[in-house]
This record gives structure tokens, sequence and C-alpha cells, in this order.
């Protein structure tokens, strides 16, 4: 069983609430997962990597998670109110391939990037494509319960009706007729009865190449829908935790929770969880705003914003130091000192292994202890939680310049308080030379790769050969092309 009382930010109810699992110590939690129709930028991964730390501490106190992660590979049209073409298909078009080579292409690309910024695995990663006869059925629910209607082999969720018994705006805070006066009026060609009802299902027009055939002939799922399909197969009508990024809220996340109330007659989530965006400048990063970073340019230092490649840790840090549901702003500045300060934490776990201990202790380490967690269970507040390991890393050194004591007893806990909240829940890890986007293993090889140019440059063979063939024992290879020296490390 857990043993820490966690509170939750619920955006339903809109205050921190303590968090009862509905069948502890089992939790459920959804999260909406990417649309992989190109890469994931910065921001996406923000929203991930919050989600990551709040399922590892779930799990690190004792819950038994199951954490559903979707990937969107149909149904999500350019607006995200059934409007504008297929993303999917558009981009298989621009590359000339199959949409489902651009599914395939982007998810391991996504799940590459999950991996370099150690998030762990969800417990069940399903598809929309792979789903399409549970939102064929839950459809078809809706329809028999009076909420939805077919008009032209499309159908749309009626949410007037849907709104006589239940409150539409519920997750948004927003009244129904404060909702209308933020949408247009239908024209005359609509075949939606109302200006809010947005597809369940959509009929497909002829080049429209992912296509299904259904009760209301060949078509594609709507985009929210997948999600309450999904969920509901999984988790249960009602689940604990469901999560996104806050631009789901408005649209996708009121949908869900529409659809899913249609459906099965009850609330679906118990806690509604919400993360904040990444910007620049002040802007919310996005593709479509063309102020995206993909993770690659920022390990690499390709990016022409950057003055600098940052490994995927020091990144994460940078991530973690602002709490999940603050804005987040990119900067260089911000950058180079979440680098320093990821550098700091790291050099003082390894200086707590060379500790020498006493008998008597003068830190009060079962309080630094206690004040980790308080921080995580204070709706997983990361930055307060960073701020009290850097109390313990001051501690650290002055113990081990003998400035304070401390007792084996002591010692022990302060080396599980480190390595328990360090590696398993905020997700960080000791980084090696394994790639070109490591700074210390560039610097290394540019200085290797200069002394064996110069060597060559003074026809002293016998030590830019060895030089050669060290690097080659231990798998990295150079070669001399035209524009320089370049290395690799051979897989
Ligand atoms: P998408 O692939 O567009 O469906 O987005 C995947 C997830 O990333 C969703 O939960 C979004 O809310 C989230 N997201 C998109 N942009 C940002 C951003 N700038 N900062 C944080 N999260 C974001
Ligand atoms: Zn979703």
């Amino acid at each position: 069983m857990a043993s820490q009382q966690i509170e939750i930010y619920n955006t339903l109810t809109r205050k921190k609430e303590k968090f009862t699992p509905l069948h502890p110590p089992f939790v459920g939690m959804y999260v909406c997962g990417p649309t992989v129709y190109d890469d994931v930028h910065l921001g996406n991964c923000r929203t991930f990597i919050s989600f990551d730390l709040i399922y590892r501490y779930l799990v690190h106190v004792g819950y038994k998670v199951r954490y559903v992660r979707n990937i969107t590979d149909a149904g999500h049209l350019e607006g995200d109110r059934d409007e504008g073409g297929d993303k999917f298909a558009k981009k298989a078009k621009l590359e000339q391939v199959e949409p489902m080579e651009i599914v395939q292409k982007y998810t391991l690309g996504f799940r590459d990037v999950m991996r370099m910024f150690n998030t762990l695995p969800p417990s069940i990663e399903p598809t929309a494509t792979g789903h399409i006869s549970e939102q064929i059925e839950m459809t078809k629910e809706i329809i028999a319960a009076g909420l939805a209607y077919e008009s032209n082999g499309t159908v749309y969720f009626n949410v007037e009706k849907y709104s006589q018994k239940n409150n539409y705006g519920t997750l948004s805070n927003r009244k129904l007729e404060e909702l209308l006066e933020g949408t247009r009026e239908l024209g005359g060609q609509d075949e939606k009865k109302g200006r809010l009802d947005f597809a369940l299902w959509i009929k497909a027009k002829p080049e429209h190449i992912m296509r299904w055939p259904s009760p209301w002939g060949i078509g594609f799922p709507g985009w929210h829908i997948e999600c309450s399909a999904m969920s509901t197969k999984y988790l249960g009508k009602t689940f604990d935790i469901h999560g996104g990024g806050m631009d789901l809220i408005a649209t996708h996340h009121t949908n869900e929770v529409a659809q899913s109330q249609a459906c099965n007659h009850c609330e679906p989530v118990k806690y509604w969880m919400h993360t904040n965006m990444l910007t620049v400048n002040g802007v919310r990063m996005s593709k479509s705003a063309g102020n995206g970073f993909l993770p690659m340019e920022l390990f690499t230092g390709s990016h022409k914003l950057l003055e600098k490649g940052y490994s995927p840790m020091a990144v994460k840090f940078f991530m973690l130091q602002t709490h999940y549901r603050s804005t987040l702003d990119f900067s260089n500045e911000a950058l180079q000192a979440s680098e320093k300060g990821f550098d700091r934490l790291m050099n003082a776990i390894r200086t707590l292994e060379k500790l020498k201990v006493s008998d008597k202790s003068s830190s009060d380490i079962k309080a630094l202890h206690q004040k980790c967690y308080d921080a995580m269970n204070d709706d997983f507040n990361s930055p307060i939680l960073l701020a009290n390991l850097f109390d313990g890393v001051k501690t650290i050194n002055s113990i081990h310049d003998r400035k304070e004591l401390i007792s084996k007893e002591d010692l022990s806990l302060l080396k599980k308080t480190f390595r328990d909240l360090v590696f398993d829940v905020l997700g960080l890890k000791e980084e090696k030379i394994s790639s070109n986007n490591d700074e210390l293993g560039n610097n290394l090889m540019a200085l290797i790769i200069d002394i064996r140019n110069e060597a060559k440059a003074k026809k002293d063979f016998p030590t830019s050969d060895k030089l050669r063939d060290g690097l080659a024992k231990i798998k990295i290879s150079i070669k001399d092309t035209k524009e320089g020296t370049t290395w690799e490390i051979e897989k």
C-alpha cells in the first residue's frame, strides 16, 4: 500500500484534493499521447516527462499503476473542430509514402526520444487504428442513448441535448451560452444541428485514404472518440487519473467527458490533471506556430537559436525545475544554469559514496528526507523537491570537507533519499559518453583529433596511427573528409 498522502490539483474542481484511488492499491491513469504525423517537439516532451514523474512517484510510494498512453494514428484533422485535411494523409502525400509508414516512422522516433529522456514506457500504448470497432460500438451506444445523430454518413454528438441533463462546460468552467458565443454560426450547408456539435464518425471523401466500413458507410473516427473508447476498454467506465496538456481542456477533453458520460452514464474520471505549456519568448511552442524545437536539435545544438548542445538529462533537469502547472519559458541562460545544476547534483551523489562516518550526526537527515516527500506529496512539486535536494548537496559537501558529521544510520538514509528521489522518482541518470552529443566527449574528441592532425602534418605517422587504432579499439571510428575529420561511435 502507498505510504504517502498525496494531494492532486484537480482541473474538474479547480482545487487540490487528497488522492484516494477508487480501488487501492491499483491506480488507473490515462494520458493523451502524441499525434504521430511529425517529430515530437520539446513542448510535447514536457507533458510526457511531467506524467512520467507522476507515474514514477505513484509507483515509488507503492501503488500498482496501469498507465495507458495512446498513440493517435488516425482521425486527427488539421483543425481541432473536425475541419481541415487529414494530418497523416497530408504528410504521406508530401513524403510519397503510405500513411502507415508515416505513423511507423514517427512512433519509433517518439519512443527513441522518450528513451533518451529516460522516461518509462506506459503499461499499454494503444493506437486509434487498432480500436476502430470499439469506437464504432461507442458511437452506436451514444446514438442509442439519443445523444448523437447521423447526417449524410457522418455522426455528430448533440451537445445541446446532452446539456439538458449534463454540464458540457464542466472541465473548462464555462457555461453553454459562453461556449456558444465563442463559435461561429452554422452555414446553410452545415450537416450539424448545433454549433457545438462535434463528429464521432466522419464520412470519408473519395480521396481520403485511411477509411473503414461502419454502419453509417465508409469513414473514419473523429479525434475525441478514440480516447473515450480506449480509456473505457483498459481502465473501466470510471478511472482515477486522466492527463494531458492544458491546451486539450477546452475541446478534446471536454468532448471526451461528454462522450464517456453519454455512453457509460457515469463520470469517467476522478482526477483530471493538466500540464502547462512550454513557451518560447512567451508564445506556446507548437508545430503550427513554427517555433518548435526538436529534441535532437537541442541535443546536438544545431538549432539556430541555440549557442550549444545540451544533454538529454540537462534538458530534463531544466524541465523538472518548474512545477508542471506553471508555464516554462525556453532560454539559453536557463539551460546553461540547468546544465550546471545537474552536474552539481551528480557530483554530490558521487561524493556521497566517499563520505566517512563518525559516531555523531550534526545534520538532520530525517527532516530533509521528510521535506523531499512533502514536496512530492504536494501535487508532485519537483522544483521544491530539487530545492530540498540541493540543501542535501550542501550538507554532503560540508560533511566531505569535515565541517559537519554524519552517523552510519544517517548516511544510509541520505544515500537512500538521493538514490530513490533522483534516480527512481525524477528519472535522472548519470550520463556516459555515448554519443556525439555529449559535451565532454565532444571536447575530448576535438582534442584527440587536433593532436592527430598535427602529427599527420608533421608526418609523424606512428603517433597518428596510434591514435586512430587506439580509438578503433574502443569502437570510435574517425574519418577524414573534405570538411575535416569526423568521428562516430560504432554501433
Ligand atoms: P499532440 O501530438 O499535438 O496531440 O500533443 C501531444 C501532447 O503534447 C498533448 O498532451 C498536448 O497538450 C501537449 N503539448 C502540445 N504543445 C505543448 C507545449 N508547448 N507545452 C507542453 N505540452 C504541449
Ligand atoms: Zn485524448
